[in-house]
């Protein structure tokens, strides 16, 4: 084995050590004459190990990884995707389905192709990132640009948000139309890569990971008419091309006071004039929109190819079915250059939502709606619970509007805007959302605020407290599998009561509510390592057991140093009797073992020593038994 190190190299033979620092120093000697640049890791230790083979034949070889000095311009490395990234990312795609599976009601088949596609993106990134493979590296790599095709308000923003964030990545939405307005179309889109840089605080590194999503991009297509509109909007797509496939962006706008202020005061710090630009080689580019006759032209095309879709066009259904077979001809005679649709390989399909998808997107416990609205109510000390009634009217409501989940939004605030006046000043502290305050929200408030019916109102609020209750109850039962593997902790009933619980009194999403009973789950499970640490008893606390200690704990209100005291009084003296008669060293203890240590200790200990003189063919069993029952009987107080 050879150990590198600036001041010390040894190499490591069955005879000792050997210091081979003048081979070493030829080596380097070797290197500089040749006027080479210093390898990397990897390649310093082939060049040392064929050295050494030509010089000690094949009795030595490099084994162990080789310590470098880093290297210091790691900066000007990093640029455009260099080897240490500053997103550590190794999600796979299902599980970036199973969160937006979280939040994103219906849009299965955009979830599974954006979530691909996201990943592969990323982890291409990172895998690129490692020396190995840059050597067999190839130029021309083709971006996984997307073009999401869907009517406003079905979560195409949503969803890009959540894996942006779920991923650690900045993101920023720009709008097409703006940029065909302006006609200055480069600075736009520059303009959107440097708000990158904004919302990673700065750090361009991160920048360059960035998502930048460009919504309305149909409206950029030409319309084969107005000559004039059609020119620009051409252009427009034409200066998208670079910024999508790789170009520098400068940091600095010329003619800007606040970007000649930032390199002042950058020049101020640092006492350096940095060129700062963000390269866009790995930015990912998302582009929407509804193209609404889109349809039309796959259709037209497909009854020329005779595969037509039939007359049922114009359905909801039917139409997300034909937009599905968008080509990338169709969108050319949309309206697009061919070399713009060639920068966007990836296309996924939104479908529009259902009234009961948008009943359904309410009554998900994760809907960004009802918690914000929740919030608001709770800012003035009021709890405000939802009927499933009072959402399937919103739904209903909402749906008429024909902006998707959109109208969701202005239906609710519609409805609750005289409650959020008057409530704050009188005192009603709990406000059951039912179906009558939506219908005649006017007559209920004046009701209440006469002081008439609050018994009722009382009732409605606990009614809809515990359906909601059970609701939630079944919706994690539902996803039990899915966010036990989110949550690294298996849900058992007591958890997801717990979770219920949590969920029932503060306004949080499912994953916080999840991530506070984890904290306790994982302040228990470290009684484990503390018990090795100390006893070096290596026991297992089973699930039940650690939901009995849980329960405990909340119960009699005791700490975490409690609890470990007490099994230790209950448990050390035991086990190392086992341990000791037996060699036996790992011990799984159940609710039924911590309620009853005594009994749970006799039997284990009856059961593995017969385990064990079974093993030994002993003929002492039964002497060796009554032995250590008698030692355990004795043991000392704990
Ligand atoms: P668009 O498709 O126009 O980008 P958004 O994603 O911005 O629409 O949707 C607006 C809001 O509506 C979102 O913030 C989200 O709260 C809600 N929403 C839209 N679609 C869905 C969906 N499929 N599931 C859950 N919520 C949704």
């Amino acid at each position: 084995m050879i150990m590198l190190s600036e001041n010390k190299i040894e190499l490591h033979t069955h005879a000792g050590p050997i210091e081979i620092q003048r081979e070493v120093t030829i080596f380097r000697c070797v290197m500089e004459r040749k006027n080479m640049n210093i390898p990397n890791p990897k390649e310093i230790e082939k060049e040392i190990s064929d050295f050494l083979s030509r010089k000690y034949g094949d009795q030595v070889k490099v084994v162990s990884p080789i310590v470098m000095p880093q290297n210091q311009n790691s900066e000007t490395e990093n640029k455009g995707g260099g080897h240490d990234t500053p997103i550590h990312f190794d999600l796979k795609p299902e599980a970036l389905i199973a969160y937006l599976d979280q939040y994103i009601i219906r849009q299965d088949t955009a979830k599974r192709i954006l979530s691909t596609k996201i990943c592969t993106h990323f982890n291409r990134i990172r895998h690129q990132g490692s020396h190995e493979t840059e050597k067999s590296g190839f130029h021309g790599q083709i971006k996984n640009n997307i073009i999401m095709i869907g009517p406003t308000g079905v979560g195409k923003t949503f969803m890009i948000r959540l894996i942006a964030q779920k991923i650690g990545v900045p993101f920023v939405k720009g709008d097409a139309t703006k940029f065909s307005e302006t006609g200055y179309v480069g600075g736009d889109v520059e303009d959107l890569v440097r708000d990158l840089v904004r919302e990673s605080d700065n750090d361009i590194d991160l920048a360059q990971y960035g998502i930048v999503y460009i919504d309305e991009i149909d409206k950029i297509a030409t319309s084969h008419g107005h000559y004039g509109a059609d020119v620009s909007r051409t252009g427009v797509q034409r200066a998208l091309l670079k910024p999508m496939e790789e170009t520098e962006v400068e940091m600095k706008v010329p003619h800007d006071p606040i970007s000649m202020i930032q390199e002042v005061e950058q020049f101020r710090k640092t006492g350096k004039r940095e060129k700062r630009s963000v390269n866009t080689k790995n930015i990912l580019f998302i582009v929407s929109g509804a193209f609404s006759h889109l349809p039309e032209i796959i259709k037209h095309r497909t009854t020329n190819q005779g595969i037509g879709f039939g007359a049922n066009i114009g359905t909801a259904e039917n139409e997300s079915e034909i937009l599905m077979q968008t080509r990338a001809e169709d969108l050319i005679e949309f309206g697009f250059e061919s070399e713009f649709i060639g920068r966007l390989p990836v296309r996924s399909v939104f479908e529009k939502l259902t009234e009961t998808d948008l009943y359904e997107i309410l009554a998900n416990p994760n809907n960004p709606i009802v918690l914000s609205k929740r919030l608001d109510f709770a800012t003035y000390g009021i709890d405000i619970r939802f009927s499933d009634e009072a959402l399937k009217i919103m739904a209903k409501r909402a749906f008429a509007e024909n902006t998707g989940a959109r109208g969701l939004v202005s239906v609710i605030e519609q409805a609750l805007i005289p409650f959020e006046t008057r409530l704050p000043s009188a005192n009603i502290k709990r406000f059951p959302v039912t179906r009558e305050v939506i219908r005649n929200p006017e007559t209920v408030l004046s009701r209440w605020l006469s002081g008439e019916g609050i018994e009722k109102q009382e009732a409605d609020f606990q009614r809809i407290q515990e359906q909601g209750r059970l609701k939630l109850i079944e919706y994690l039962r539902k996803n039990r599998k899915k966010l036990s593997e989110q949550c690294g902790m298996p849900l058992t009933a007591y958890r997801i009561d717990r979770i219920a619980d949590y969920y029932d009194t503060e306004v949080v999403e499912i994953g916080t509510a999840t991530e506070k009973i984890k904290l306790f789950y994982d302040q228990i499970k470290r009684i484990e390592i503390n018990f090795y640490n100390r006893h070096e008893l290596n026991i297992v606390l089973e699930e039940d057991a650690i939901d009995f200690i849980s329960a405990q704990m909340e119960k009699h209100s005791l700490n975490i140093d409690q609890i470990y005291h007490k099994l230790s009084g209950d448990f050390e003296y035991g086990l190392k009797l086992l341990r000791e008669k037996t060699g036996k060293n790992r011990f799984f203890l159940s609710q039924y073992a911590l309620e009853n240590p005594e009994t749970f200790l006799n039997q284990l200990i009856t059961s593995e020593l017969k385990k064990h003189d079974a093993d030994e063919a002993s003929i002492s069993g039964e002497q060796a038994l009554s032995d250590l029952l008698s030692c355990l009987d004795a043991r000392p107080e704990s």
